[in-house]
């Protein structure tokens, strides 16, 4: 990672966490889970609006570090509005760069790519997925796997 890589993630992080988009709740949620991190201690809990196959609203509640708020942060920006093939697929390509599976370089991300650099940091790549985990669970769809190292229920 450049310099200029490592800056623009600290931002962006910080910026996240300071102002975290989509905070709060829906008022009539069609969908929601929560998703827990024991590790670092980080809970999140998100809530969706599908209006069919597209994410209308989505909102998420929660406490966390700072990179998993601003990584749920940035995942309620990025599937706003979206239908639900395209946030599966976003998350499909943010776990494989951040597992080291896919490059940055070339992957579809979007602003997301600014997360990257937490592949630098093992112990972080968990409060990163959390949100992303939670959304999957939400809707329905987290081929099997289990939506966090400790599975929380509303
Ligand atoms: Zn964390």
């Amino acid at each position: 990672m450049t310099s200029a890589e490592n800056e623009l993630y600290q931002e962006v992080v910080l910026e996240h966490k300071r102002a975290p988009r989509n905070f709060g709740h829906l008022t009539a949620p069609t969908h929601r889970a929560q998703g827990t991190n024991p590790s670092c201690g980080d809970r999140v809990a998100v809530e969706l609006q599908l209006d069919g196959e597209r994410v209308a609203d989505i909102r998420f509640t929660g406490q966390g570090c700072a990179i998993c708020m601003a990584s749920t942060s940035m995942m309620t920006e990025a599937v706003k509005g979206r239908d639900l093939a395209t946030a599966q697929a976003l998350q499909q390509h943010f776990r494989a760069v951040l597992t080291g599976e896919e490059d940055p370089e070339g992957a579809p991300l979007g602003k997301l790519v600014s997360l990257a650099g937490v592949r630098q940091y093992p112990s972080r790549i968990k409060c990163a997925l959390l949100g992303w985990h939670a959304l999957m669970h939400a809707i329905g769809d987290n081929d099997g796997r289990p939506v966090s190292t400790e599975e929380g229920r509303p």
